[in-house]
């Protein structure tokens, strides 16, 4: 055994170690620099948890060499897990799992779902007092979550709730909830925190791992350890009191392995890396087998899944992306997500089949089921069908109304003739086909970029926008912003009392901004997709032929789609071809004059969810 002396990131010197002495520690053989606790305190500024960079308030410095309070843990604890380790005569059963576990949080839960394939859950408490704690404590877990398979408690907690008092809490809590076993105890361990703690909570964590046995509950204990010193020992301890599996956590490794997600060198992310790879090698070399928590998303999927067979994997990643509205797919290169804020998905998975794509959209748990089974499937097959997605879904008697080029902030735009045509139609659906605002040719006035939106809404459409050609110019559209900022008088009153109206539009602008896309799709109930976009990507002069444009516009495109296309300022419908050209809403301007262009002018597009559309002519 080599011992390097001097200053080592515990602080104490080797030689009257106890530790060392007890075989513990093997003294600190990785490179001091990089790990000690006080040179990424002072100088690689790293934020460590609990890190206040102040001796005089750092709750650290009693384990800190730096602050010249630095005391060692006492190791009576260690003395007591040493005689529990010797006179150990129990063997914890081995604990079935199912290979993908979901996890659940108490404070938000979904309702686990025998018939999708959750045959045991994981559930973990953020809070030990809150409603939902109540009663669990009253229903039992079995009943909260309706649910009659195995339900595990998990103790992996911030931090800040690893007490004693918590550990009292989870050992009645999973007792008197009737929980199926418990995962645990967790401690904090970090490789850039002192040696000393890491030591301390790692004694510790056994020693209520261990309680946890004694008081007869089925647990998984967590292998931890900030350096391969610590693992060692920790793999150890848990060998000798014969665990058959072992949990390890790895959102922290992964974590490590995008350096820019947690801002840490790459030096930390290589060693959470090696250590990840450590404990697994550990766990094996125990005999033990794998839970590995905090993963189950379809990135990072751990390739250890196939080559091991009796590995679990948990985690609520999968959960988490279904709360914002994220739903998995596959994708033409591999795997990805459909964002359901904004689109509507066609999935026929066991979990959404028989429900529409609107209720999906609508309900985080149904987009928690699906990504689940989804999970499940890339699990197995390590590839998903890529899940076709729409902006709009037409039911049969739905209609949709397509407005082009109003290019409101030109005196020749017809915004008004057109939000009156629309009342009179008065259609389910409308798409702006792009060249809404005009911020390069015009000069939109904030009362019309109000009254056009507030008109909007009145109507009551399901709305959608193109971003065009004219009202996506960045600096144009920055100078419309600047000049409704400031548009009365001298600056700073305006800065202090904000015109409210002058506000309103610039809200409106930087909403319709986001909200526009550069491509719009349809599915209508005859299984047509109107596909639409504002045309001048197709890259042809404003006054081109439109025949020539059509035959650009039709090229290489799919039978099921329809493709509808504004700027162009020429109508030319061609339905059963699969294209159209749509005219515009602003009357001929003064060059179009000087170049003998004549526009078609206040042309509608409606285009119903039975699939039938109408060119209704405007003048
Ligand atoms: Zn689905
Ligand atoms: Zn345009």
């Amino acid at each position: 055994m080599r011992v390097a002396y001097g200053s080592l990131r515990c602080g104490k010197s080797c030689r009257k170690c106890d530790y060392l002495k007890l075989g513990l520690c093997t003294g600190c053989r990785l490179p001091r620099r990089s790990l000690c606790l006080a040179y990424r305190c002072v100088v690689g500024r790293m934020r460590v948890m609990g890190l206040t960079l102040r001796c005089e308030t750092c709750p650290l410095a009693p384990a800190c060499i730096k602050s010249g309070r630095f005391s060692p843990p006492k190791p009576d604890m260690y003395r007591e897990l040493d005689s529990k380790l010797k006179s150990w005569s129990q063997k914890p059963p081995d604990i079935i799992l199912p290979r993908l576990v979901p996890e659940i949080p108490l404070e938000d839960p979904v309702r686990p779902r025998k018939d999708l394939g959750m045959d045991g859950v994981i559930v973990s408490v953020s809070r030990t007092d809150s409603e939902n704690v109540r009663r669990v404590e009253e229903e039992g877990i079995h009943d909260f979550l309706d649910f009659d398979g195995q339900v595990l408690l998990s103790t992996i907690m911030p931090d800040r709730l690893l007490t004693g008092e918590t550990f009292s809490f989870t050992l009645s809590f999973a007792k008197k909830a009737g929980f199926d076993g418990v995962i645990g105890w967790d401690m904090p361990v970090y490789a850039d925190y002192p040696k000393a703690l890491n030591l301390s909570n790692l004694i510790e964590a056994t020693l209520l791992t261990i309680k946890y046995v004694e008081e007869g509950i089925p647990t998984i204990p967590l292998l931890k350890g900030g350096d391969p010193s610590e693992i060692a020992f920790h793999s150890e301890w848990l060998r000798r009191l014969g665990f058959k599996r072992v949990g390890l956590h790895v959102t922290e490794y992964i974590l490590a392995k995008s350096p820019v997600n947690i801002g840490v060198s790459r030096g930390f992310a290589k060693i959470s890396e090696d250590l990840y790879s450590l404990g697994l090698l550990k766990i094996y070399g125990i005999g033990a087998k794998l839970l590995a928590m905090g993963i189950l998303s379809l990135k990072n999927f751990p390739e250890f899944y196939k080559s091991d067979a009796g590995a679990s994997l948990a985690g609520m990643p999968w959960l988490i992306e279904a709360r914002n509205w994220r739903a998995y797919t596959g994708t033409p290169s591999g795997v990805g997500v459909i964002n359901l804020a904004k689109h509507f998905m066609e999935c026929n998975c066991e979990a959404c089949s028989g429900k529409s794509p609107s209720q999906i959209a609508r309900s985080p748990d149904d987009i928690a089921w699906h990504n689940w089974v989804q999970l499940r499937e890339y699990a197995e097959k390590e590839k998903l069908d890529e899940k076709p997605a729409y902006d709009m879904m037409l039911e049969k008697d739905d209609v949709m109304a397509v407005i082009g080029d109003l290019h409101i902030g030109t005196p020749q735009s017809l915004w008004l003739p057109c939000l009156r045509r629309l009342k009179k139609i008065h259609p389910t659906h409308l798409v702006l086909l792009g060249d809404t605002f005009d911020f390069t040719k015009g000069k939109p006035r904030a009362s019309h970029v109000v009254s056009f939106l507030r008109l909007l809404k009145n109507l009551g459409v399901h709305m959608r926008s193109v971003s065009g050609c004219a009202d996506s110019n960045v600096p144009a559209f920055l100078e419309t912003l600047g000049r409704f900022a400031f548009a009365k008088g001298p600056e700073e009153p305006q800065l202090y009392n904000p015109n409210q109206m002058l506000t309103e539009a610039i809200r409106d602008l930087v909403v319709l901004w986001r909200f526009s896309k550069r491509k719009i799709k349809v599915k209508l109930t005859n299984g047509k997709v109107v596909v639409l976009s504002h045309g001048h990507e197709l890259g042809f002069q404003r006054n081109a032929d439109p025949e020539k444009v059509m035959k650009e516009l039709l090229r290489k495109k799919d039978p099921n789609e329809v493709r509808v296309i504004g700027h162009y300022h020429k109508s030319l419908y061609r339905p059963e071809e699969g294209g159209i050209m749509l005219g515009a809403w602003q009357a001929t301007t003064s060059e179009e004059k000087e170049i003998g262009f004549s526009p078609d002018i206040a042309d509608m597009l409606i285009i119903r969810g039975d699939g039938s559309t109408e060119l209704v002519k405007g003048m």
